[in-house]
């Protein structure tokens, strides 16, 4: 590691936050959760069917011990929703005069964002980001996308928030961003890990020596899992400290590193369960299960107890940065959660939507390779030909399959079937073969 223009390894954004006690912190849910779900259901279409179909008013939502009342939600049926009501599906809770932007998440979900809500979302980008070493005063590359997406923008005005001057690169034009780390100075990279991995690559060929010629003392990393071999890869590469942050496109920054690195604190403000994926009752302590939020202060579209898809361990363990809030301890899945094939989003939970449609149909796994030049999704699944809902034969039931994955994924995908009983368990993911490289 080079040496450090400043101190990146102690202090605190938001103390009081950052530090708050247990007790603080369920006043706090209490009050925002209230908020946030009488809000949701009296403004948003969706959230008012939804919760009426539950059998709930508002007056039934006191405190966060009424969490298991709420009804859960997820992205397909999001998608699903906004496909049936274009654009917003019923979920948004806010007039549209009144919207600041209109992101596209992968999906696509259409969603909204206003000022007010805003400003807190941006406090959570600083916070995370002055967690992970960045410091007032840094000139920071940042290269996450910035149309569509929440990700470039939102990053971009957390840094201005936190004190950083932002260099908006975007992603892409990987040798001259090696040219413009090395003519500007940049102490800081916001972005993907193998984005930079490939960016070192290139300044190398281009005869830019990452440890000598630039000036790189951080990379923030999110929006993929940050192995250790490729945060060493980085640390090396280009004298930084790498730390990370975890979140998803639609709900933004959940849990973010600190200079301890062992597990991610989540982020103060959001309301986060962990949820046996199974019996959808919350897990209990130190056991696995998908990360679940209610993001209080995203008034125009909310996010009230949304399952991520993501699988993880919550430690209550006090750390030795002083920060109070739990942290994940890693996520599992996380590479195969949200998937990149061809160009197109896959999430496992597509599939799983598609396969579940078919009793004939049981354990699967999917994976995805680049073998050559192009990508291969191939979804493995146990078939029985009782002929209920597919054809008996079994190569007129994968063509009925290549066909309903095309159309609930859209990507073709290779559609091996094999006998009940060949594969051991269905993993809730897609396997990401692919190197990075
Ligand atoms: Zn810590």
């Amino acid at each position: 590691m080079r040496h450090m223009s400043v101190d990146r390894n102690s202090g605190f954004w938001n103390e009081p936050e950052e530090t708050m006690s247990k007790e603080h912190k369920k006043r706090l849910d209490n009050k925002n959760l209230v908020a946030i779900f009488k809000h949701a259901y009296n403004n948003s279409p969706f959230y008012k069917k939804l919760y009426k179909n539950a059998g709930l008013t508002t007056a039934d939502i006191k405190s966060v011990d009424d969490l298991p009342k709420i009804p859960l939600i997820t992205k397909p049926e999001l998608q699903e929703a906004q496909k049936k009501d274009p654009p917003f599906g019923g979920l948004l809770a806010t007039p549209l005069n009144k919207l600041s932007e209109i992101f596209i998440s992968p999906g696509p979900i259409y969603e909204g964002g206003m000022p007010e809500e805003d400003e807190k979302l941006l406090d959570a980008g600083a916070k995370a980001a002055y967690s992970c070493g960045i410091r007032p005063g840094d000139i920071v590359q940042n290269t996450f996308l910035y149309h569509l997406v929440p990700a470039g923008l939102g990053m971009h005005l957390a840094l201005r928030r936190l004190g950083c001057a932002v260099v908006p690169v975007g992603i892409g034009q990987t040798v001259y961003q090696a040219i413009i780390m090395k003519d500007l100075g940049c102490t800081a990279y916001t972005g993907t890990p193998s984005f930079l991995a490939m960016i070192g690559e290139e300044a190398k060929k281009g005869g830019i020596d990452p440890l000598k010629d630039l000036k790189l003392e951080v990379g923030f990393f999110t929006a993929e899992p940050l192995p250790d071999i490729l945060r060493k890869h980085l640390e090396n590469t280009f004298g930084i400290m790498a730390r990370q942050m975890y979140g998803t496109a639609d709900v933004g920054g959940i849990s973010r590193e600190c200079p301890e690195v062992s597990g991610m604190h989540l982020e103060e403000t959001l309301i986060v369960e962990l949820i046996d994926p199974k019996t959808l009752e919350p897990v209990a302590p130190g056991e696995e299960g998908d990360v679940t939020v209610t993001l209080p202060h995203k008034y125009a579209s909310p996010f009230i107890r949304f399952r991520t898809g993501d699988g993880s361990v919550l430690s209550e363990e006090k750390c030795g940065c002083g920060r109070t809030s739990p942290k994940l301890m890693r996520i599992l899945g996380r590479v195969d959660q949200l998937v990149k094939v061809k160009g197109m989003f896959v999430h496992p939970i597509n599939i799983k939507t598609t396969i579940q449609k078919h009793p004939e149909l049981g354990n699967y796994e999917a994976t995805v390779d680049r073998p050559e030049l192009s990508d291969v999704l191939t979804i493995k699944i146990e078939f029985e030909g009782t002929g209920k809902t597919l054809p008996k034969n079994i190569n007129e039931a994968k063509k009925v399959l290549v066909d309903e994955f095309k159309e609930n994924i859209r990507v073709k995908a290779e559609v091996e079937l094999v006998p009940k009983g060949s594969i051991k368990e269905t993993k809730e993911k897609i396997i990401d073969l692919r190197k990075l490289d």
